[in-house]
């Protein structure tokens, strides 16, 4: 399999910021995300504290970010990291859509506010899974119910739909939801999770939906889910100056890391994780 110097998960500001510096770095890079970078770059109506871009808009510094990953011949991977393990010498990074390795990882994921559902976290593995595409094959002739907070999840239902039995489509946003006929659309607002003898229940404000297993599609994992072992205080990855995580290799930037929840920070943590990386690399050689 490729490996790359460095792989990048996350494409907002932190994460382009990270690019661009590894890539000015001559590095080996893979950037994992979307091909829209970040919805909390294009959400913004205004911004007025981006030094030298005073007003823009939020769809404005989108364009110009992709126009700078373009002209760097930066491309985007887009995936969504499900799982990253410390390998010793490398990381493996799973994916929604493929597997990937690294020497080093810079997590740039920003922060979720969601909380876990009641239920959520204790049933992780044992019925509720946040990869459709991942488990699928765990699912033929049974039923899923899949809660989404995109509308980019469809794609995964539809995946889903070829091999469970019975898909059940929770969208958690506003536009409609339009899937192929097997797949049934309940929009009801989830509460918590239980488990019975008879598989999983999905309790919303409306009822209940049962199903053989549940997959909760949110823009962000949990950091401490997402990577085993990684230290983790009130939703933030801890870091020190040079953005290092406690694993060997694995950095972070951005939002994730803890407030002020700002663009600049962000971009500005991006390149200092990238300048760490460069530097663990040239140390890994020696
Ligand atoms: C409406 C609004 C207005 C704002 N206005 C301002 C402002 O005027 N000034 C200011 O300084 N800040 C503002 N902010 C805050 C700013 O948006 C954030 O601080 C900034 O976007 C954080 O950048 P980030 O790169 O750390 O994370 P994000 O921008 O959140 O980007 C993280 C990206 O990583 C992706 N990701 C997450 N998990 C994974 C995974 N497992 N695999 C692959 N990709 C993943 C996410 O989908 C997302 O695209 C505003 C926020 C909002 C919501």
């Amino acid at each position: 399999m490729e490996r790359y110097d460095i792989a990048i998960i996350g494409t907002g500001p932190a994460g382009v910021s990270a690019a661009i510096t590894a890539k000015v770095r001559n590095k080996k890079i893979l950037l994992i995300g979307s091909k829209n970078l970040s919805s909390k770059v294009e959400m913004a109506h205004a911004i007025d504290n981006y030094p030298g871009l005073p007003g823009i808009s939020g769809k404005e510094l989108q364009t110009a970010f992709l126009k700078h990953l373009e002209e760097m011949e930066i491309s985007v991977t887009e995936d969504k990291a499900n799982g990253i393990y410390a390998m010793g010498e490398y990381f493996a990074i799973q994916g929604h859509s493929g597997n990937y390795e690294a020497l080093s990882v810079i997590l740039a994921v920003g922060v979720s506010v969601a909380k876990p559902y009641p239920g959520e976290l204790e049933n992780l593995g044992r019925g509720v899974s946040y990869c459709a595409t991942c488990d699928a094959a765990l699912y033929r002739g049974k039923s899923a119910i899949i809660a989404a907070t995109s509308i980019e999840e469809e794609k995964e239902a539809e995946f889903l739909a070829q091999t469970a039995d019975k898909v059940y489509y929770v969208p958690m946003y506003k536009e409609p939801a339009i899937l192929h006929e097997g797949i049934e659309v309940v929009r009801q607002k989830p509460v918590s999770i239980e488990k019975n003898e008879n598989g999983m229940r999905l309790v919303t404000e409306e009822g209940a939906i049962e199903a053989d297993g549940i997959f909760l599609l949110r823009e962000q994992i949990a950091p401490s889910q997402l990577v085993p072992g990684l230290k983790v205080t009130d939703n933030h990855i801890q870091v020190d100056r040079e953005m290092r995580t406690n694993i060997k290799g694995l950095f972070a930037c951005g939002d994730i890391t803890g407030t002020p929840y700002q663009y600049i920070k962000s971009a500005g943590e991006g390149n200092v994780a990238a300048l760490s990386a460069v530097r663990y690399l040239s140390e890994l050689k020696r």
